[in-house]
């Protein structure tokens, strides 16, 4: 599993976010709280160099909460970024964001000075909806957008705090295997057929080492089966994928991923930074 990463496209992407970032105060970052990691791009943090981020986990409803509170505290010790989680369904404390932005930015925030933010991340992580729902009334597309242009609108949302009302979408940074495999997992890059069973085999090893009981539930298999090149073909079974005659192992691999990404397996997160973080190159966790 590689990253389909273009050079060029992520030129473009880095440069239109650029042109634009004069006018912002704070870089508001979506990232996938079921993969903090995984889902983040590195060329981010360096587009905003001393600008503060607020780092949004998002989609909550389906991360592990007990890990999401150790990515909280590992984000938040990091230089210039205030971090925080929520999803879709939380109207409310969405409502946080302006003033969590604001105290970012002591010189602004007052009458005639907004604080200006911009929302970045990769595809699917929630930019469009978190948009949305800070303006109040659809202004940004849900779904596939191009990347910020240079004359886009900005939106009032809550008091004395403006947003830029299209996203800025950077694709995943490429990163090494296991990060391209999570980020399918989640639906963040596609597979291609070929590649599909091989990420719902990745998804259940993961599964057998972290929610085992997770997926036995889900699929009726034993507790004690320690194979997903077996407990595919298992629910293959169960759930009468059958082509030809034979077992369809594609269309046990689609149920699999797609009951995953409906959060149908329960609330699981894809990495945990004491895991991690000794294997990447970034800072120690405090
Ligand atoms: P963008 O590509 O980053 O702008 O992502 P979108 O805002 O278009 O959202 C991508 C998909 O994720 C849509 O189907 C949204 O409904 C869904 N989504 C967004 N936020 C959440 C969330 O907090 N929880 C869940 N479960 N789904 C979300």
């Amino acid at each position: 599993m590689q990253i389909h990463w273009y050079p060029g496209h992520m030129h473009k992407a880095q440069r239109k976010i650029r042109e634009v970032f004069h006018q912002v105060d704070v870089m508001i970052e979506v990232l996938d709280a079921r993969l903090p990691l995984s889902s983040r791009n590195t060329l981010l943090a360096e587009i905003r160099g001393t600008k503060p981020c607020l780092m949004v986990l998002n989609k909550t409803d389906l991360a592990d909460s007990s890990v999401t509170k150790k990515w909280l505290a590992w984000y938040n010790a990091q230089e210039g970024v205030t971090a925080y989680a929520t999803h879709n369904g939380e109207r409310k404390r969405l409502q946080d964001i302006p003033q969590l932005c604001r105290d970012m930015v002591p010189r602004r925030g007052i009458p005639g000075k907004p604080v200006r933010a911009l929302i970045a991340g990769i595809p699917n992580v929630g930019k469009s909806t978190l948009i949305n729902s800070l303006a109040g009334r659809k202004v940004a597309h849900t779904g596939n957008e191009p990347a910020v242009t240079k004359n886009q609108q900005k939106v009032d949302a809550g008091k004395y705090f403006q947003l830029l009302d299209t996203p800025g979408i950077m694709q995943p940074s490429p990163g090494d295997v296991l990060a391209g495999y999570r980020l399918a997992t989640s639906g963040a890059i596609r597979s291609t057929a070929m590649e599909y069973e091989e990420v719902a085999l990745f998804a259940i090893d993961y599964l057998l080492q972290r929610y085992r009981g997770a997926l036995a539930k889900r699929y009726g298999i034993s507790e004690d089966s320690d194979d997903a090149a077996q407990i595919l073909p298992a629910i293959a079974e169960r759930r009468g994928c059958i082509r030809d005659g034979e077992l369809d192992l594609h269309k046990a691999s689609e149920i699999v991923l797609n009951e995953f990404r409906a959060g149908k397996l329960g609330r699981i997160t894809l990495e945990e930074p004491q895991r991690e973080l000794p294997y990447r190159l970034l800072p120690p966790e405090p």
